[in-house]
């Protein structure tokens, strides 16, 4: 059930991130799920592995690779643990800013660290009280001499607990052209993480809300120009965000696959194992066909980035069809683990509550459909897919800021 992956460079990294995972991340997990509690020291020792800095170029310290590179990473991590794919997945969402927008100064200072795995980023573009409308955002940034002043709440934030460098789309003015993002140390002043909640799944990963009370930054801080803050956030969501959920979700998936065929070898229903079952067979076969057609979507989706390929609409379906399938086949899985499945100590339903989390970010199922539909129509506002890459030319991009309404 492996994909082809184009490379021996990525079949050894894939080989890599799935021994680590089984020798580091495994024994975690029954702690992890108990307490529910953030995971520092693994997070730590995950991005201490460089797999953070994949897409970063090699002259800041990154591995240099490609997108495919980071979709083998987070699909590894994640058929282990969810959480811990989160995790990484989070954090190379926020260096997606840095890399199109920063500027010599900003990558010079951020990346080599976020490379070595010393300091995980985050994006912070959620609101309570606009969600996935972005430019329903409040939370503003004044200029006040050499600084900006940020207030304002943001939630959901993937790594709110561990990042140290949070990537800020805030108001700074007006309309589409009016956010703008900043780089917020985790230590600054008047920049406060929330209480930790308790989700249903993805233990040992946090998504949670940072406010920001008078939080002064520097304005050499300012991430691109000012009022380039809905760029940085569409941009992050639609080339990293999309593919990362949907490699989440796709590890998620081979997982309750495997859970699921180890079961109904295991389990005698009629002095045979449960597969033998035409239902149970059928089931799974259904299962290993949502999964091939999911982990086909994706890696074409990315494969097209790597390519300098127009993908926006792949990448789009690439995330909805992971997350969905994910979900489909977790009922499906719990449906052959009959009562067994709804016990704590089996992994099937940890897998399950896991794979709910992947519907939502960078964009619900909802909000996918509705921008393969403006794709198909016609009245799609661009390709982010074809600034991969080249120089992000602001000016040219009215089309697509106007009028976006939504992650
Ligand atoms: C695990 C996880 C990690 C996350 N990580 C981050 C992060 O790192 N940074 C960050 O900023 N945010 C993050 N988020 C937040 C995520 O981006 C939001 O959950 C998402 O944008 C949707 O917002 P919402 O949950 O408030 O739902 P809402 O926007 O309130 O939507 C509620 C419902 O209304 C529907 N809806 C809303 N608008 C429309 C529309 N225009 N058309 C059709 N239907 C619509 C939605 O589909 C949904 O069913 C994360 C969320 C999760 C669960």
């Amino acid at each position: 059930m492996s994909s082809q992956l184009p490379t021996r460079g990525h079949e050894y990294l894939q080989a890599q991130v799935r021994d680590f995972a089984e020798r580091h991340v495994v024994p975690e997990i029954p702690a992890m799920e108990q307490s529910g509690s953030i995971q520092h020291g693994l997070s730590r020792a995950i991005a201490a592995q460089g797999w953070i800095g994949v897409t970063i170029p090699r002259r800041y310290g990154g591995m240099g690779m490609d997108h495919t590179a980071k979709t083998v990473i987070i699909e590894e991590l994640s058929r282990v643990s969810g959480a811990m794919g989160a995790m990484v997945q989070a954090s190379q969402l926020g260096v997606a800013g840095l890399v199109h927008f920063g500027n010599p100064l900003q990558k010079q200072t951020w990346l080599p660290r976020i490379a070595r795995g010393e300091v995980l980023p985050t994006i912070a573009v959620t609101e309570p009280d606009s969600g996935g409308h972005v430019l329903g955002m409040a939370a503003t940034a004044v200029r006040d001499g050499g600084d900006y002043v940020l207030n304002g709440t943001k939630c959901h934030v993937g790594n709110s607990e561990v990042g140290d460098l949070h990537k800020v789309v805030v108001r700074t003015g007006d309309g589409s052209r009016g956010l703008s993002a900043f780089l917020v140390e985790a230590t600054r002043p008047g920049c406060r993480l929330g209480p930790h909640r308790r989700a249903m799944g993805l233990h040992g990963f946090g998504f949670g809300h940072i406010s920001f009370e008078d939080c002064r930054v520097p304005a050499a801080n300012l991430l691109g120009n000012e009022g380039d803050g809905l760029a940085v956030a569409l941009s992050s969501s639609l080339l990293y965000g999309r593919p990362n959920l949907g490699a989440v979700a796709l590890g998620i998936h081979q997982a309750l696959v495997e859970a699921t065929v180890a079961y109904a070898a295991r389990l005698y229903r009629y002095g045979r194992p449960l597969y033998e079952i035409p239902v149970v067979k059928a089931r799974i076969g259904e299962m290993r066909s949502r999964l091939d057609i999911a982990r086909l979507a994706l890696y074409d989706a990315v494969s097209r980035l790597d390519q300098g390929l127009p993908c926006d609409s792949q990448l789009i379906n690439a995330k909805l069809v992971n997350a969905e399938y994910a979900v489909d086949s977790a009922r499906a899985a719990l449906e052959v683990h009959g009562a067994a499945g709804l016990f704590c100590d089996l992994d099937v339903e940890r897998l399950v509550r896991d794979a709910f989390h992947i519907l939502a970010p960078a964009g619900t199922s909802d909000i996918q459909r509705l921008r393969l539909a403006e794709d198909t129509l016609g009245i799609g506002k661009g390709e982010w897919s074809q600034r991969f890459g080249a120089p992000v030319d602001v000016q040219n991009l009215d089309a697509e800021l106007d009028a976006e309404p939504a992650f």
